[in-house]
């Protein structure tokens, strides 16, 4: 039996939510590449958007001037230079945020920026217009809850606290210790868990996949499996590549 491929690219979209150091960006972009897709990796808009508070010299408890601010701002995404990549780069009134995104002052700052009602109202909907044209893997804290509550797929991602901090660690090049991670981790995330608006949560139809014992390599494994089974046409584009590289 044949089944006639999905024309709908809408309904090619995988939701991909997570604490901090989950592996959510790395398993998103390993499966884009895999699929063919593009990662769309949501919080390069809060962080976009914090930057632009702090540049504009906004301050970042002053909840209404930053919504204000970001109101009048202008947020563009174009995909990052480079035919491998998979990602986007995130403008802000025609000046490159992306060179900025892990500042130290940005890191420490997006969690207040994210938790601003009237500022998540506009990031939502940008990213909704974008995931619109399909074939995406979103990546985020909302996005199975408030961005693309029908997604076909949603997964929620988590490891053990210890591991994400070790990861983040890593990360940074061996030069931050694991403890002052540890704490930074676990700032983030309360802030995070803890806001009133889209506060990160598991969606009721996501499927949870716990990293803390699955190297990367498994983890990408584990949720390209999960994405193949739910979405019948991208099985049937890896079967027509394998038949054709006969
Ligand atoms: O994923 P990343 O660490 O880049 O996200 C930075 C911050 O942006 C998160 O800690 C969270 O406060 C915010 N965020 C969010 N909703 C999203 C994506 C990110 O609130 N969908």
């Amino acid at each position: 039996m044949t089944r006639t491929p999905n024309p709908d690219r809408r309904q090619q979209l995988v939701a991909i939510d997570g604490p901090v150091a989950s592996g959510k960006t790395a398993v998103g972009r390993a499966l884009a590449q895999r699929l063919g897709w593009k990662l769309f990796d949501t919080g390069i808009m809060y962080r976009a958007a914090t930057w632009q508070a702090l540049r504009k010299g906004v301050h970042l408890d002053e909840e209404d001037s930053v919504a204000d601010l970001i109101r009048e701002s202008k947020f563009q995404l174009s995909p990052q230079p480079g035919t491998d990549s998979v990602e986007m780069d995130v403008f802000v009134d025609g000046d490159d945020a992306t060179p900025h995104l892990r500042r130290p002052e940005v890191e420490s700052g997006v969690p207040t920026v994210a938790a601003i009602a009237g500022v998540r109202v506009l990031m939502v909907q940008i990213q909704q217009e974008q995931a619109a044209q399909g074939c995406m893997i979103v990546v985020g804290r909302d996005i199975g809850t408030v961005v693309l509550p029908d997604a076909p797929v949603k997964m929620f991602l988590d490891a053990s606290e210890e591991v994400r901090a070790r990861r983040r660690a890593a990360e940074q090049n061996g030069g931050a210790d694991e403890a002052s991670v540890l704490r930074a981790t676990r700032r983030r995330d309360a802030r995070d868990r803890g806001r009133e608006a889209s506060p990160l949560t598991v969606a009721a139809d996501a499927i949870r996949l716990d990293t803390s014992e699955l190297t990367l390599e498994e983890a990408i494994d584990a949720a390209e499996t999960i994405v193949r089974e739910r979405i019948p046409e991208t099985a049937e584009e890896e079967a027509t590549r394998t038949t054709q590289s006969r």
